[in-house]
């Protein structure tokens, strides 16, 4: 195992994206993710303070990652958000930082967000239709989210990406109209094949609606051009008559680009993982407690890059759906 220079695994993968949740609460409950009732939370002193955060994203930084994910749970409902995304910037000064978020809160923190130095959201959007966001999210909260993300545009958290799950028999009919809505607003939907993370465990294949399937029925209407390579999972298209917007599928379960990953994760309570679906994860938040030197974070998380798997398992008969559900983990 190397012990300078990039974070590499065995497979000469170089991780430089982190996402770091900041929170495994969420005020939305969205049906492919979590219970009704939601989740037993994580109590405030089992999550990592804004300084052990902003402790290990320096370290993160030091060891060669450039892109830094705030994500949850729902991000923006960890109290002062805003300062800890300063406190990100101050020791990232070239870090492209931006926020996964529902967009519900986001009317009043967009701006806070940006002026703290993130530079971009990704907000979800699972349908267009009242009714239909509200049975999957189980809140009525479109008109809501479509304000927050005026106001991230607004604040310059741009460009803006949507991610939608989609999921067959529920919104699969809607995403030629979801690729309108790019066309008119210039954000790039993102469609994210369902995938076997929900809590309650009733991920089924039948409703995986493939990627390729999604592009087949907009290039139908709205024909696309394949975008160049990327550092990014989403395969992403423009549109061939110059609309602006974009289209992008990240199709994990029907094609996994794990031979590409970059990716690292940091659980809100420090939980270091090298993959979405990792069976098994490296504590930094016992040794940061107890007193470990940086040289001695370096050496765990080196560890863990370098023990990262080939791939995830969704596709073969041994695959076992890892205990943390997505909102846990930290999407
Ligand atoms: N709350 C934030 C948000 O809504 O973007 C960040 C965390 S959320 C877990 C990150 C993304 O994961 C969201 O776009 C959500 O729709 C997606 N997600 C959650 N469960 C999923 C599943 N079972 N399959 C695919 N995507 C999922």
């Amino acid at each position: 195992m190397p012990a300078s220079g990039p974070l590499l695994d065995t497979f000469g993968r170089q991780a430089d994206d982190l996402r770091v949740s900041v929170t495994d609460r969420c005020n939305f409950r969205c049906t492919y993710c979590m219970p009704a009732e939601g989740l037993q939370w994580l109590p405030k002193t089992e999550l990592l303070t804004f300084e052990e955060l902003t402790r290990l994203v320096a370290l993160f930084v030091r060891l060669g990652v450039r892109s830094l994910k705030i994500t949850g749970g729902e991000p923006t409902v960890r109290a002062d958000l805003p300062v800890l995304a300063r406190m990100f910037r101050e020791v990232g000064p070239d870090l492209d930082i931006s926020i996964t978020t529902n967009g519900l809160l986001l009317d009043k923190l967009a701006r806070p967000l940006a002026e703290a130095g993130v530079d971009r959201a990704t907000v979800s959007c699972d349908s267009l239709l009242r009714h239909r966001f509200e049975e999957m999210t189980r809140r009525d909260a479109l008109d809501r989210v479509l304000r927050g993300l005026a106001a991230a545009e607004d604040a310059g958290l741009t460009p803006i990406k949507i991610n939608t799950v989609v999921i067959g028999g529920t919104n699969d009919d809607e995403v030629v109209d979801l690729a309108r809505w790019a066309r008119t607003t210039g954000y790039e939907v993102r469609f994210i094949e369902y995938m076997p993370l929900d809590a309650q465990h009733a991920w089924e294949r039948e409703k995986v609606v493939p990627g390729a399937r999604i592009l087949r029925a907009i290039h139908a209407t709205h024909p696309l051009v394949p975008d160049g390579p990327t550092n990014e999972p989403a395969t992403t298209y423009r549109f061939a008559d110059g609309a602006p917007g974009r289209i992008g599928v990240i199709a994990s379960v029907t094609e996994p680009f794990c031979d590409t990953c970059n990716r690292l994760r940091l659980t809100a309570e420090g939980q270091f993982r090298n993959c979405l679906f990792a069976l098994e994860e490296t504590d930094l938040r016992g040794p940061l407690r107890a007193g470990a030197s940086d040289d001695d974070l370096e050496a765990l998380i080196r560890q863990g890059v370098w023990s990262k798997w080939s791939g995830h398992r969704i596709n073969h008969p041994d695959f076992v759906q890892p205990e943390r559900s997505m909102s846990m983990v930290g999407g």
